[in-house]
């Protein structure tokens, strides 16, 4: 009896909680860890600088422990593989994608034109992507298709955040698309939003568009308060004209906005109620460079670079070149006339300077599946800020953590930290040295299932 309490008070003091409890919980721990990954570089989302040597354990389908080699005990018998001269980042979030395109703008209904077909090409999109390292994608716009195919995506792919068909104000002049879905008036609006709600949809997705009238504010705040009392997250496509709809969807509280219209407004004020409201920017930057810059300078191997021509059947990486051929033609058609898309890539990154500054988030989505951005190259948009002079590691904070705040999941995905779901990828080579290592992705893990990345695939298989 008194060994008994010796040994407790003795416990109590080194410890703080007595040991028998401790051992008990650690060894539940240990029993459930099924996999560590040993050795390199670490950037997990959250802290400024590279972790040398770390040791990430994890558990099912979360990340149980993420420590220093030597200082976190790997549990023998654990699965471990050992990245040694590789970097380890949170899996990436596409923020801004279309899983029904195939980057070939008005020619993707060569290969979508059949609901066999569309399937086909939505769960390629979908595998491209995860090989890439995306493990979470937010669909900005699709048919419903891409929600009546959820489990298979997510099988093939990312975690699925879809919007299904984009809300846009009716204008009676002109006919409906089959991609939207169109509503008339603040009832309207909100019996829309529901019907949409009741087919699965994760967010909403509304159009503020140059061919459409703009919604009125009232509209846009019925769409807004049915989406958010259902707990979902609303985004706003804006383009012209710009300060009048980024007003309009800033006044109405969206939760992001995407594409440039915000970085092409003169009034700071906007960018501060941004910040305030914490909407979050997805500026779709890399746009630019795939439509303007990189057709005019006969960039098409950028466009099927390695490992993607490996990925991708042989018809459509035809099909894509002879689209950039056509970009091409427009674009020098557009610099006779004195556009220059190098200066309207250096404009755009100075405005998002400028809203960084004022304390806008960023999350990054390169409009993946539109014209000449076919899915699986998620780093293109992350090297592409980069280049314009914002640090690597921000970069992919906005790509893994601020995606996450984009989805309203930044408490399950987004950083590699214990609790969170163990999302994470490899790199090989040194992304800090050379961004374009961030296109060699040679592991993915998602939800806890280890994806080989398979590197020397045969051509067109
Ligand atoms: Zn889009």
């Amino acid at each position: 009896m008194r060994t008994r309490l010796l040994f407790t008070v003795t416990l109590l003091v080194l410890g703080g909680l007595p040991l028998p409890e401790r051992l008990r919980a650690n060894d539940e721990a240990e029993a459930e860890i099924t996999l560590a990954l040993v050795g390199g570089w670490l950037i997990d989302g959250n802290t400024p600088v590279p972790f040398e040597n770390p040791v990430i354990l994890i558990a099912g389908n979360k990340i149980k422990a993420v420590g220093r080699v030597g200082r976190v005990r790997i549990p023998t018998g654990v699965h471990v593989i050992d990245v040694q001269g590789k970097f380890i980042l949170p899996g990436f979030i596409d923020a801004h994608a279309h899983l029904e395109g195939l980057g070939l703008g008005e020619r993707d209904a060569e290969f979508t034109d059949t609901p066999e077909k569309l399937r086909h090409v939505i769960l390629q999109n979908a595998r491209l992507d995860l090989l890439s390292g995306v493990t979470s994608l937010r669909d900005c716009g699709s048919s419903e298709l891409v929600l009546k195919l959820r489990e298979q995506i997510e099988a093939e792919g990312p975690r699925l955040f879809a919007s299904g068909p984009q809300l846009v104000k009716r204008d009676p002049t002109l006919p409906s698309l089959p991609l939207f879905l169109e509503y008339e008036g603040a009832k309207d609006a909100r019996r829309k939003v529901r019907e949409q709600i009741a087919k699965g949809i994760d967010f909403v997705k509304v159009r503020l568009t140059r061919q459409r009238p703009l919604p009125t504010l009232e509209e846009l705040l019925a769409i807004v308060n049915e989406a958010h009392r259902a707990g979902l997250k609303v985004a706003a496509h804006v383009d012209a004209p710009h300060d009048e709809a980024v007003r309009l969807a800033v006044m109405a509280g969206v939760d992001t906005i995407e594409h440039m219209a915000p970085l092409r407004t003169y009034d700071d004020r906007l960018l501060l109620e941004m910040a305030r409201r914490n909407i979050l920017l997805v500026p779709t930057l890399y746009q630019i460079q795939a439509q303007r810059v990189n057709p005019l300078e006969g960039k098409d191997e950028d466009l099927i670079e390695p490992p993607l021509h490996n990925r991708l059947p042989a018809e459509i990486l035809q099909a894509l070149a002879q689209r950039a051929a056509l970009w091409r033609r427009h674009v020098l058609e557009w610099r006779a006339r004195g556009y220059d898309p190098k200066r309207a890539l250096r404009e755009a990154f100075r405005s998002l300077t400028r809203a960084r500054l004022l304390g806008v988030k960023v999350a990054l989505g390169p409009d993946t599946g539109s014209d000449l951005i076919p899915h699986g190259r998620f780093y293109k948009e992350l090297v592409l800020y980069v280049n314009m002079g914002i640090p690597l590691i921000e970069v992919i904070q906005m790509a893994t953590r601020l995606g996450a705040e984009a989805l309203g999941r930044e408490k399950e995905v987004g950083t590699i930290e214990p609790g969170k779901l163990a999302d994470l990828i490899v790199v090989d080579g040194d992304p800090l040295l050379d961004p374009e290592a961030l296109r060699h992705v040679v592991l993915v893990i998602k939800d806890g299932q280890v994806i080989e990345v398979p590197r020397n695939e045969a051509k067109n298989r």
